[in-house]
């Protein structure tokens, strides 16, 4: 099974993609996550994308495609993948579609959540992650169960992300609404466009996923 998580920063793309990743076993392949390791590390590619990504802007299309292409073809990805944060661009999707058709593969799904923008201020902002084993949490929406301990791993350090402050949000939801929404009418076009209810709880928009791609 192949798919694609469409929505804005916040909208909860991360958080559902972990989730089908144990349920279905296909790998969650989050740029945005590939691009952070790259910056960690100091690479080349890693340092020319930290300042795009501190302004809340898109890396160029040419670079996170070349990277997308080189991880679908891991081990890991045979049994298909879900797509968090691929693409962003009309460009990228129309690499995506290239690439998938060499390979003689095909999209699934594309899974709109759909979130109001006055709801992404409060979750973006609440956002953290397990430094050590990466699970998400939120001040409010998820906390820990026990306070300053992850519930998955037991580690007590996190990591808030460097562009998840108030002033790089608004970049963000701009960069959604002018580069990456055109999407919606892109994959509707080709007849793949489901919505489901991204303001929900999270357990109800996992079910509203799940009845769309069955049992997989
Ligand atoms: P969010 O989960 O909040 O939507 P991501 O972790 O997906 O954010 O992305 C963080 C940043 O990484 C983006 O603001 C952008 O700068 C960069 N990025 C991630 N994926 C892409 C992509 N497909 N194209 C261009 N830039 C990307
Ligand atoms: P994205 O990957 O789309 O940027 P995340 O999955 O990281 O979004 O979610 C953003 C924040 O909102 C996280 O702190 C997460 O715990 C929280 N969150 C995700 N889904 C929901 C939901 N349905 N209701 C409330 N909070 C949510
Ligand atoms: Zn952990």
């Amino acid at each position: 099974m192949r798919l694609i998580l469409l929505g804005p920063p916040g909208a909860g793309k991360g958080t559902q993609a972990k989730r089908l990743e144990e349920a279905y076993g296909i790998a969650q392949i989050s740029t945005g996550d590939m691009l952070r390791a790259e910056v960690k590390s100091g690479s080349d590619l890693g340092r020319e994308a930290k300042a795009i990504m501190e302004r809340g802007d898109l890396v160029p299309d040419a670079i996170v495609t070349a990277m997308l292409a080189k991880r679908v073809q891991q081990p890991d990805c045979v049994k298909g993948f879900i797509l968090d944060g691929f693409p962003r661009t009309v460009p990228q999707a129309e690499s995506l579609d290239v690439m998938l058709r060499d390979q003689a593969m095909a999209l699934d799904h594309v899974i709109e959540l759909q979130v109001d923008d006055a709801a992404l201020v409060d979750r973006i902002a609440g956002r953290f992650t397990c430094a050590k084993c990466g699970a998400g949490y939120h001040d409010s929406f998820k906390p820990t169960a026990k306070v300053g301990v992850c519930d998955v791993c037991g580690s007590t350090e996190f990591i808030r992300r460097a562009d998840d402050k108030a002033e790089t949000v608004s970049a963000r939801l701009e960069a959604y609404h002018r580069q990456t929404a055109p999407l919606l009418p892109f994959y509707k076009a080709q007849g793949k466009l489901r919505a489901v209810d991204g303001m929900a709880e999270m357990d109800e928009v996992t079910r509203q996923i799940r009845a769309i791609l069955g049992t997989g």
